[in-house]
């Protein structure tokens, strides 16, 4: 499948706003966006002074999300459809359906140091559901899944590595995790409380009903 291959902090510095798409780094000093507050490019220190429009404020918001979860265009477009389809606030339906792809859980239950790594990890097929292997990251789960690793895979250095890290992190309350076993269980679907995106839904919305 397709995906963005550049330097991910370009895309923080792009949208003004920490996205969160490494590890520690996000975290750290080391992150880009707190040296450069300004947009990649030639013209980047330029952008800043300029007035954003109602259509790109809407449209940045959903670049924003579409970056956040690491989504191509059309996907995402095919996510906007099927929220719509569904009862409830579209803006919310879109976010929870975004939360549960299998690639944002498993970062979420901490067997991940990032959406990036817990893609590849699906992808590589080191994640199982319900005891058979999935390797679609884009995978929705439900209600009463079990989240489990491979076996094989548990002993892996980076799977202890991230194991140690996720021990000082709290699931979202949707989600139950054993880190030390590597086994997790959806327990709800996930709602606007739960998921902390600094994203204004409304406005992808608006986008999209234009
Ligand atoms: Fe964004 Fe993380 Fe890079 Fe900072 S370190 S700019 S938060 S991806």
């Amino acid at each position: 499948m397709a995906r963005y291959t550049e330097a991910v902090c370009r895309l923080c510095r792009r949208e003004g706003t920490k996205l969160y798409l490494k590890s520690d780094r996000c975290y750290s000093d080391k992150c880009s966006i707190s040296k450069r507050q300004y947009a990649p490019g030639q013209h980047g220190q330029g952008q800043q002074r300029k007035k954003v429009s109602e259509y790109g404020l809407q449209l940045r918001e959903k670049q924003k999300a579409r970056r956040i979860y690491g989504i191509l265009e059309r996907q995402f477009h095919n996510y906007f459809v099927e929220a719509e389809r569904q009862k409830g606030i579209t803006g919310e339906n879109l976010l929870s359906l975004l939360e549960r792809r299998l690639d944002n859980v498993i970062y979420r239950l901490g067997f991940a140091s990032s959406r990036a790594e817990a893609r590849q990890l699906v992808r590589h097929g080191h994640i199982k559901v319900k005891g058979r292997k999935v390797n679609i990251p884009s995978y929705l789960v439900r209600v009463g899944d079990e989240i489990s690793v491979k076996d094989t895979s548990k002993s892996s250095p980076k799977f202890k590595e991230n194991a140690e890290a996720a021990a000082h992190k709290t699931p979202p309350a949707w989600l139950e995790a054993v880190v030390e076993n590597f086994t997790g269980r959806v327990v709800a679907l996930p709602q606007r409380e739960d998921i902390d995106v600094a994203i204004q839904e409304h406005l992808i919305v608006e986008l999209y009903s234009r």
